[in-house]
């Protein structure tokens, strides 16, 4: 995953739907990528410099995917690349692995007004 790429989108979105008003917080949920929130954060921080974002507070929201194995019936969340190849308890690859990769920018708080989701 490209989180520069992604940090510069998630940016881009608030701005368009901050619409001009100075953004003061965002929630961005983040499901199925392995990432470092203070990295992405950072990311985010970056991207931001220089528009209405660029004071805002970053609350990241992670959603990891599960694995389920089939071999021994271990069900878990997913906590390292190793573990959507094989089952980090039997080596097993015979996985199922559930959840959304989807990057949402949940909602945007702006100086007055909080525009949730439409
Ligand atoms: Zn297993």
């Amino acid at each position: 995953m490209h989180e520069t790429g992604l940090s510069e989108a998630i940016v881009a979105a608030a701005v368009r739907r901050a619409a001009g008003r100075r953004v003061t917080a965002l929630r961005v949920r983040i499901g199925g990528h392995l990432v470092d929130p203070d990295v992405v954060t950072q990311n985010i921080q970056v991207a931001a410099v220089d528009t209405v974002v660029a004071d805002a507070a970053v609350d990241l929201v992670l959603e990891p995917m599960t694995v389920r194995c089939h071999g021994c019936g271990r069900s878990g969340p997913i906590t390292d690349h190793l573990a959507m190849v094989a089952c980090p308890q039997c080596g097993g690859v015979d996985i199922d692995i559930t959840g959304s990769d989807d990057v949402v920018l949940e909602s945007v708080t702006v100086a007055s007004v909080e525009l949730g989701a439409v």
